[in-house]
């Protein structure tokens, strides 16, 4: 059992750290903040300034613009960025798509997209969600059906983060409605500005922007399908599972109890009892975050792919964000529920901010209760009563 990083790993951390700070990466963010809020923030110049760095697809092989590196060093930078409240959303949704197609994709497709997600010049979005279709993602009804050498696309994807930006759509659709639900569903890359799209906007309490894109007869080459048709099930499931490490949850919890810590010392509220209890409870839940965050991140280095593993980090530390924010909404009362851009706003105003953008995590990338089915169902073998 060794915890350390490695000598490389630790001058990665200082690097990044040390980028965080730059003077024009803290404009740029206070650019985006004034705009907006952050977590579904895009900015081009910040994120081709990683990818200058080669932090974009650290663990994808060297061939197709990666660098082979492990899940360790992905996961130093995920600690890093969402610690420093770099937008993250571009970043993982190209790691979600880009691990799926370093994994299933054919050759050809590899060498087509991998390099040039890696140099920052394309971005994907993930069109999976539908209405009526989220959990149960494998009753999706977006229709593919092959035609002349191409699959022509119809249905609405809605919830989809930077649909409006990206340059390529990661799509799941059914391409066999007889079959039963989970064997009828293939993958497809679709362009974006391909005839027959719309894109519209949907925004959240968080404040992030999210779209319904809509196909009418969206026709696609038969060489966009990724993997087999009719087996893209497995596929999304494995992806999904590499998206929960959940160690970017850790850092935006610690930073959030940052703040807290240092409005409960400068209002000298330490002396409440009750108020050190909640606090010794949150740093202490922080340190229990952050291990099942790592052991997700032990198993994916070793090849192994995290189910249950994964389901309770992202159970656990997505709760806690929720926790933090509730907890430092308590303690700054009133003050606490004023926007950036009142003086009065205590820690600039990102509790309040960070309260509203809390709600998403729960929900985002598969819900709390969904969680807790994968981690009764595939980790204890509990089996739910509709299966038996
Ligand atoms: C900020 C944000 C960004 C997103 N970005 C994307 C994106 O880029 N692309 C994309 O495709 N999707 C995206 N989504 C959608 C997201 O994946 C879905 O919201 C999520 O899968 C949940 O689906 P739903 O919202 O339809 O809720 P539902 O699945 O309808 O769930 C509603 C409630 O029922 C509960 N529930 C459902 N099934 C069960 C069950 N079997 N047992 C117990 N409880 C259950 C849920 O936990 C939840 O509380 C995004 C969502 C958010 C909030």
């Amino acid at each position: 059992m060794d915890f350390r990083f490695t000598e490389a790993q630790e001058s990665l951390r200082k690097e990044l750290s040390d980028f965080c700070e730059e003077p024009r990466v803290q404009e740029i963010l206070k650019e985006l903040e004034s705009e907006g809020d952050l977590y579904s923030a895009h900015s081009w110049e910040l994120y081709k300034k990683m990818v200058e760095r080669g932090w974009l697809g650290m663990q994808w092989p060297k061939e197709y613009g990666g660098q082979g590196l492990s899940y360790d060093e992905t996961a130093i930078f995920n600690e890093a960025t969402s610690y420093y409240r770099i937008p993250m959303m571009g970043y993982a949704l190209t790691g979600i798509v880009g691990n799926s197609l370093a994994h299933f994709a054919s050759e050809e497709q590899k060498k087509e997209y991998l390099p040039r997600m890696a140099a920052g010049e394309i971005l994907f979005c993930v069109l999976y969600s539908e209405a009526n279709v989220g959990s149960d993602l494998a009753s999706l009804q977006t229709r593919a059906v092959e035609d002349e050498g191409d699959y022509v696309i119809n249905g609405t994807k809605i919830f989809t983060s930077l649909g409006h930006i990206s340059h390529y759509g990661f799509l799941a659709a059914r391409t066999d409605p007889d079959a039963p639900k989970h064997k009828g569903i293939s993958l497809f890359i679709v362009p974006m500005d391909a005839p027959g799209i719309t894109i519209n906007p949907m925004m959240s309490l968080g404040g992030e922007r999210l779209n319904e894109i809509a196909f009418e007869d969206v026709r696609v080459p038969q060489k966009n399908l990724v993997g087999e048709k009719n087996k893209g099930w497995r596929l999304l499931n494995k992806a999904l599972a590499v998206e929960r490490s959940g160690v970017g949850f850790v850092s935006m919890a610690r930073r959030g109890f940052e703040d807290i810590l240092k409005y409960v010392r400068e209002k000298k509220l330490s002396k409440d009892p009750v108020i050190r209890q909640k606090l010794a409870r949150l740093a202490t839940e922080i340190e229990v975050a952050d291990a099942l965050a790592w052991r997700v991140v032990s198993l994916q280095s070793k090849g192994l792919v995290p189910d249950s593993e994964a389901a309770m980090s992202k159970l656990y530390g997505t709760e806690l964000i929720q926790r933090m924010a509730n907890t430092g909404m308590e303690l700054m009362g009133f003050s606490g529920l004023l926007k950036k851009d009142s003086k009065w706003a205590p820690s600039g105003g990102r509790m309040e901010s960070a309260y509203r953008s809390s709600r998403f995590v729960t929900i985002a990338a598969g819900t709390s209760e969904i969680m807790k089915l994968i981690i009764s169902f595939r980790g204890l073998g509990l089996i739910p009563v509709y299966m038996m």
